[in-house]
């Protein structure tokens, strides 16, 4: 076995084929951990990256699973358990947005959005439970939530509830399972460049930019090396913690 920071250990990484999720996966990999992976649509990029994750020596698997469907994403942690033998570090990273001012915003574009975002990041928190209680060791749970969800953004009624509810859930969660050695925090992220934000309008994004006290937008590494820290040992002793990686944008 290597003795790379993570080596033995096994991440589970919601909504991976692209953005944040693949940043973080990539990196959980580099570290020596064995990932496991789902998408909703995705099915080339998926396999593209099993392969780029079993290149770095260390095991994958891959799966089709929509996040919103509580058995499938049970099915989904038993066959993860299954080729791995343990799960230590779950990344609920999955997500959608569907902006709309409330006045126009559809019934179904709310549902999505709550499905995926928050009972997403419920359905596989409560499926890794019993194989995370398992470990001597316990296992850690990251929700990537948004500053959305803390100060609230225009046209995201949907998206900031569903994630303010993750950091409801990361709280809630962590008080419930501490004693069990499992801690739960969240990532309030801020803009960071990938495909969900360049779908923003341009003329919001400027504008949200000249608020940004950085000045840029986040890239995914960076978010992948908090999220790696955010698991690792060093931060054993942080729990039910909201960390915001956002340029200062929402101090
Ligand atoms: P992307 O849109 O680039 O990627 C989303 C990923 O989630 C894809 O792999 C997609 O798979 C997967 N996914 C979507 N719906 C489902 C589903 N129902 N079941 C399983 N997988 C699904 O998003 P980002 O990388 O930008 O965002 C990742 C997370 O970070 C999200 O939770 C987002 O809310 C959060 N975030 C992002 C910010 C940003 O500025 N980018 C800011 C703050 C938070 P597929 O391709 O198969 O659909």
């Amino acid at each position: 076995m290597s003795n790379k920071q993570f080596s033995g250990k096994s991440a589970i990484v919601t909504g991976a084929t692209r953005g944040i999720g693949k940043a973080i996966a990539l990196e959980l990999a580099k570290r020596g951990a064995n990932v496991a992976f789902n998408y909703s649509k995705s099915a080339g990029e998926a396999d593209k990256l099993k392969t780029e994750i079993e290149g770095l020596g260390v095991k994958a698997f891959a799966a089709q699973c929509d996040v919103g469907q509580t058995d499938s994403a049970a099915d989904f942690v038993k066959q993860a358990k299954e080729e791995f033998g343990t799960i230590d570090f779950l990344v609920n990273n999955a997500g959608i947005t569907r902006d709309q001012l409330i006045l126009r915003m559809k019934e179904e574009d709310w549902d999505a959005v709550i499905d995926t975002n928050l009972k997403g990041a419920w359905n596989f928190s409560k499926a890794v439970l019993r194989p995370m209680m398992k470990n001597e060791s316990g296992g850690s749970i990251l929700n990537i939530s948004s500053i959305s969800g803390v100060v609230g953004m225009l046209g995201q009624s949907n998206y900031s509830a569903s994630k303010a509810g993750m950091i409801g859930l990361t709280k809630s969660l962590a008080k419930e399972i501490a004693s069990r050695k499992i801690t739960v925090n969240a990532l309030a992220l801020g803009l960071i460049e990938t495909e969900m934000a360049a779908e923003m309008n341009s003329e919001y994004r400027e504008k949200i930019l000249e608020q940004i006290p950085l000045k840029r937008l986040g890239n995914v590494q960076e978010v992948a090396e908090i999220a790696c820290f955010m698991l690792s040992d060093a931060a054993a002793y942080i729990t039910g913690q909201v960390i915001q990686a956002d340029g200062g944008l929402a101090m």
